[in-house]
């Protein structure tokens, strides 16, 4: 929301004056801030100058991630909120240390493999968009709360009652519609006006609210003063609780929907069952880089690890630039075949992750990656076989498992925001209602649409990723954190459904084979391969040298309006500060740090962090 950012007194925008447009490849203001003391980078900015607000106050990054959290759930309220659920990863300075908290939203406890089976026509499944998204059925229980609350009782200073008191404020005197903002609803209207408290919210008179009024919401306001006077419990066991159980069962449909709302099934006991998991990152290796990203029940890090491994095996540095995406493109094909095989909710599945992360597994992938792309239009690669490489007790798979391929969105939804404190502290978040306005139900009274999460599951058995009671969907976010060999961390991280995961390998590459800056690598032109006949690329793209290389290397481009809307921040041992946020994408966003200077600190890699920031106008 760039308005809003542009508003901001600390927001900088750095003009590199190579083209202005909001269109796919738009690159020519990158949103940097740059000094020390404690960042925060969203695509909003009002949730970002209220994170800014709490380090100010002498809050953690942990403090000023779930209070930035819960103003985004006012102000994105399309992409993220306590109706949902995410993934964080977590730095800490004094331990050099880092965790993943897991608020993935969970199935209910009557959810089977026919979740989402056509009630008039057996045997068949629901139509994706909008009959199963737009349900009671695709509902998990949120995670979001319960993720909030564990993060401050753990590793914050702040209570949950102060880390929501900007946001409560944010609700009550409510923020300036943007553009995008009345985009999302335009884009979702008939699955939003299907159900008549989310019309009532943001469909008054029946049209989006004008760009440039003021949207108030002060059911929210409510809900989350119920939660910081009550306790998190008033989500899972109390009033809040019984709302949530009552939308789901009967959701309010409007007497004028489109389609038929299928109920779901989650009951009060679905809500008090569930929990937060503390887990272990994800660790990849990448030419001296190290990448902590967030495991199982996500795809993000394990894939984005997968992808990576195969990448090390070739130098994308030198050399032809489509040749280099060339690689990089078949190696995202196998990867993804390899994750939609075998992942899913490791308290249920026994995935066979040494064997996926072996040299050996990986060096035989590798051998499959041709010098051109596969010429038959809708060529799937199929998954290959780790259980040879397996070291531990390997799961009794006597067949490869077919290769489930879900429904490959690449949305507005979901959002990803990154903080950092002036202890050196760092968090990288990623939170999702799924579908961009995720079920389209506001919780009447509560002011909070709920997910959509469980459309994340390959409704088909057997299969790693089946819906199963209490399980968690397979995720693709990847909130990411990366410490380069002189000691710089890097904190980032996309929204995109399983784009998410090509476009963190894409700034990953970015910075460390082409020596873009932070800022660079992030509103640099996306490309995204998923197993799919055809590669994404941000529209555009395939007019270029680069899309006509690639085109002559036998690839099948298909331009598309967005990928992702990623934000990050680079710490370096000395404690100074990057943060960047897109130029253009989601409407741009806000990139603030507490105290302004210019990035004065060695470079972190090769090829350089930034041509020369410090000197560009307007940075100081
Ligand atoms: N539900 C998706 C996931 O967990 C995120 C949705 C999105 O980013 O569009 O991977």
């Amino acid at each position: 929301m760039l308005k809003r950012a542009l508003a901001l007194a600390l927001a900088v925008v750095v003009c590199l004056g190579v083209g202005l447009s909001r269109a796919g490849l738009a690159q020519g203001n990158l949103v940097v801030a740059t000094g020390r003391g404690g960042a925060v980078a969203t695509v909003d900015g009002d949730a970002s100058r209220i994170g800014l607000e709490v380090l100010r106050r002498g809050g953690n990054a942990i403090d000023a991630a779930i209070a930035t959290a819960a103003a985004l759930g006012v102000t994105e309220p399309f992409s993220t909120g306590i109706g949902g659920g995410g993934f964080m990863v977590i730095y800490f300075k004094e331990q050099d240390r880092v965790i993943t908290l897991d608020g993935r939203e969970q199935a209910p406890a009557a959810t089977t493999v026919d979740l989402f089976q056509d009630p008039s026509k057996p045997g068949q499944l629901l139509p994706f968009s909008p009959n199963r998204i737009s349900s009671g059925a695709a509902v998990g229980v949120p995670g979001a709360p319960l993720e909030w609350a564990e993060a401050l009782n753990r590793y914050g200073t702040l209570s949950l009652a102060a880390a929501l008191e900007p946001a409560i404020a944010l609700a009550q005197r409510g923020f300036v519609v943007d553009r995008t903002f009345v985009q999302q609803i335009e884009q979702n209207q008939a699955r939003l006006g299907a159900f008549s408290s989310t019309r009532a919210l943001y469909l008054p008179k029946g049209q989006p609210p004008v760009i440039g009024s003021r949207f108030k919401n002060p059911d929210l306001a409510k809900t989350y003063g119920l939660l910081a006077e009550q306790g998190v419990n008033a989500f899972y066991r109390g009033d809040i609780a019984a709302a949530v159980v009552h939308t789901v069962q009967r959701p309010p449909v409007a007497a004028t929907a489109p389609f038929p709302v299928i109920p779901g099934a989650m009951t009060l006991s679905d809500l008090d069952r569930y929990g937060v998991r503390v887990r272990p990152p994800t660790v990849t290796q990448y030419r001296g880089h190290t990448l902590y990203s967030m495991g199982l029940p996500s795809s993000g890090g394990i894939t984005t690890g997968s992808i990576l491994r195969l990448l090390e095996g070739f130098d994308l540095s030198r050399g032809d630039r489509a040749q280099a995406w060339h690689t990089v493109i078949e190696a995202e094909r196998l990867a993804f075949a390899d994750r939609n095989a075998y992942l899913g909710d490791p308290e249920f599945v026994d995935v066979p992750l040494t064997g996926l992360q072996s040299q050996g597994f990986t060096q035989t992938r590798r051998t499959q990656m041709g010098d051109r792309a596969p010429q038959e239009p809708d060529f799937r690669a199929t998954a290959g076989d780790p259980l040879p490489f397996q070291q531990d007790p390997s799961p009794s798979l006597t067949s490869l498992p077919s290769v489930a391929q879900g429904p490959q969105q690449s949305g507005l939804s979901t959002t990803h925001l990154v903080t950092s404190d002036r202890w050196g502290n760092l968090v990288s978040y990623t939170c999702t209602l799924e579908s961009t306005g995720g079920s389209a139900m506001v919780v009447p009274g509560y002011g909070f649409i709920l997910n959509n999460q469980l459309t994340d599951f390959d409704p088909i058995s057997p299969h790693p990723n089946a819906p199963e009671p209490y399980k968690r969907p397979r995720s693709s976010m990847a909130p990411t954190i990366m410490r380069s060999p002189n000691g710089t961390l890097v904190a980032f991280g996309s929204p995109g459904g399983s784009t998410i995961i090509t476009t963190v390998v894409g700034i990953a590459i970015n910075l460390i084979d082409f020596g873009l800056s932070l800022p660079e690598a992030i509103s640099a032109p996306r490309i995204s391969q998923r197993n799919t006949g055809s590669t994404q690329v941000d529209s555009q793209l395939e007019q270029t040298p680069l899309g006509q290389g690639l085109i002559g290397l036998g690839h099948r481009l298909t331009p598309v309006a967005e990928i992702g809307a990623a934000v990050g921040l680079a710490m370096t041992p000395d404690g100074a500060l990057l943060a960047a946020a897109e130029p253009s994408r989601r409407g741009g966003g806000a990139a603030l740090v507490l105290a302004r200077s210019g990035w004065l600190s060695p470079l972190p890699w090769p090829g350089g962090l930034g041509r020369g920031h410090d000197s560009l106008p307007g940075e100081r």
